[in-house]
């Protein structure tokens, strides 16, 4: 898939070299990383770019449907690479985001349409838990407290 292809013919939305490695980046990893975590990623290859500037190019790439925001129920907004319909986990302790290994449902889809007069184009659903990590740590449950 050709990025100047997407955004090519929208001079307010063309594709950066700056933005080319940000989208390269968060595509690279299936961690769903926080913006912060992004500006880390990117330093090692584009040193002197600015915090401000990967928020605004996430923004970007965020509208343009090329990264999907995970959000907002962790404080830090998480991105993702992947951006056709999948189901995420979240760890309550430490707020690690994975992706869920099932499919989407499409009876849920169905169910919402009976009973609603929206036209359903789609949907999102994330699971919590305790991830693996956080449960091999002594009563995480007393721990966070
Ligand atoms: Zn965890
Ligand atoms: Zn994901």
């Amino acid at each position: 898939m050709s990025l100047e292809n997407i955004l090519g013919s929208n001079q307010k939305y063309r594709m950066t070299n700056q933005r080319q490695v940000i989208l390269e980046e968060i595509q690279r990893v299936n961690t769903h990383p926080t913006a912060d975590e992004v500006y880390k990623m990117v330093r090692r290859r584009l040193p002197r770019i600015s915090l401000g500037t990967v928020y605004r190019n996430l923004e970007i790439l965020s509208a343009c449907g090329l990264i999907q925001k995970i959000g907002p129920i962790s404080s830090q907004m998480r991105f993702d690479g992947i951006t056709v319909n999948h189901y995420h986990i979240r760890c309550i302790y430490c707020g690690s985001v994975e992706d869920a290994p099932i499919d989407p449902t499409e009876n849920l889809e169905n169910a919402i349409r009976e009973k609603s007069d929206y036209h359903i184009i789609g949907h999102k659903l994330e699971f919590t838990g305790i991830c693996a990590e956080c449960r091999k740590k002594e009563n995480p449950f007393h721990k966070k407290a």
